[in-house]
């Protein structure tokens, strides 16, 4: 069946072939509410929800086929879509319990970065904006069963827990657009399901709390600044050595770094909004002086915050984590030529960390 996700309550009306439109309406609600089992539509008629029930209908295209979590509380789902190609979707969750779902924008990429296991997948296709829809409602769905598991005595269903919940915030705030693929290569469909993502009587979270990652697609920087969607920017640098880059990041060799700094200038410029560079740290690859003083270079007239990641080891990768002294270095370096950055706490190492990783061991399997 057609997912129900990412469409308007006419929509929905239409694929289940109800008669009443405002039916399809309750429905859309139920979904952005996390509620997926049409039992659980108690403002249905009994009738309605036994005959969707009996029909086998639900809401998903796509199927959860394994879901693994770590201490951290970091869970990782790979979803299987309807013509078999795995995805995954990850849920993290910070310190203070603010949670951030990262979704896939393609099945696969065709950037083939080096130290991405996505990368060494290949691309298989772009994901349709239901499809990232779903990743949110997914997670969503877990965070909402599992809540209602530990609030066993007070509430009845998980969309009386969900409301109640949504009072104070919703249960997840943020969202990432860095799981597999390059999203500026899917951008309508991604921007698509922002809409909904952002939309009021959707999820309604505000689109500063929305990121798109790149690897730095020009083009579609330049495209993103031409619209007027004021999401956040990052944009995966890893190196600020053109030689290097290239080597690692094969989208440099397209889109060297002077050009990528020029389309960047703009969007600040035309966006007025800051960025984020990542910068996967790689154990004696992008760590050195020389690599530190080419990034505080490259920094040079952005307002920018640069995102240190370790890398996240990976069997089939050929690279190392840089230990902690060799971090501490780098980090110096910068701090002392007033860049700013942040180091992001590895979340995620217990259940295939690396972008790809899971995804691709269950498709193997
Ligand atoms: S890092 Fe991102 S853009 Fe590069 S290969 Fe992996 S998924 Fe694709």
């Amino acid at each position: 069946m057609a997912s129900l996700f990412a469409k308007t309550g006419n929509e929905i009306a239409e694929i289940l072939g109800l008669s009443k439109s405002f039916q399809g309406k309750q429905i859309y609600k139920h979904l952005v509410d996390g509620v997926y089992d049409f039992e659980e539509m108690t403002d249905l008629p009994l009738s309605l929800r036994k005959s969707l029930k009996e029909k086998g209908f639900s809401p998903f295209s796509s199927t959860i086929i394994r879901k693994d979590s770590d201490k951290s509380g970091a869970v990782k789902l790979a979803l299987r879509l309807e013509d078999g190609f795995v995805i995954e979707c990850v849920l993290l969750t910070d310190s203070s319990g603010e949670k951030t779902a990262c979704v896939s924008s393609q099945a696969g990429c065709a950037m083939g970065c080096a130290f991405c296991r996505t990368g060494t997948m290949g691309f298989k296709r772009n994901l349709k904006d239901y499809e990232i829809v779903e990743q949110f409602a997914h997670l969503l769905g877990m965070v909402a069963t599992s809540e209602k598991a530990s609030q066993s005595a007070a509430m009845s269903s998980v969309r009386e827990m969900v409301q109640k919940k949504s009072q104070d915030r919703k249960t997840i705030s943020h969202i990432v657009f860095m799981g597999m693929g390059e999203p500026m290569a899917n951008l309508d469909s991604v921007l698509s399901a922002i809409r909904f993502f952002n939309d009021k009587n959707a999820y309604n979270i505000s689109h500063r709390r929305i990121t798109i990652s790149t690897c730095g697609v020009v083009p579609g920087i330049k495209e993103l600044a031409k619209r007027t969607v004021p999401v956040k920017l990052a944009v995966s640098l890893v190196s600020a050595d053109n030689t290097k880059r290239s080597e690692i990041m094969p989208v440099n060799r397209t889109f060297p770094l002077s050009e990528l700094k020029n389309a960047l200038l703009q969007f600040q410029s035309v966006s007025g909004r800051r960025f984020t560079f990542e910068y996967c740290l790689i154990h004696n690859l992008n760590t050195s002086k020389a690599d530190a003083d080419k990034l505080i270079q490259f920094c040079r007239g952005f307002e920018v915050i640069v995102n240190l990641i370790p890398f996240n080891p990976c069997a089939e990768l050929p690279y190392e984590t840089p230990d902690k002294e060799e971090i501490n270095v780098f980090t110096r370096f910068l701090g002392k030529a007033g860049v700013s950055y942040t180091i992001r706490i590895s979340r995620g190492r217990g259940i295939s960390g690396a972008c790809g990783q899971l995804a691709a061991k269950v498709q193997e399997e």
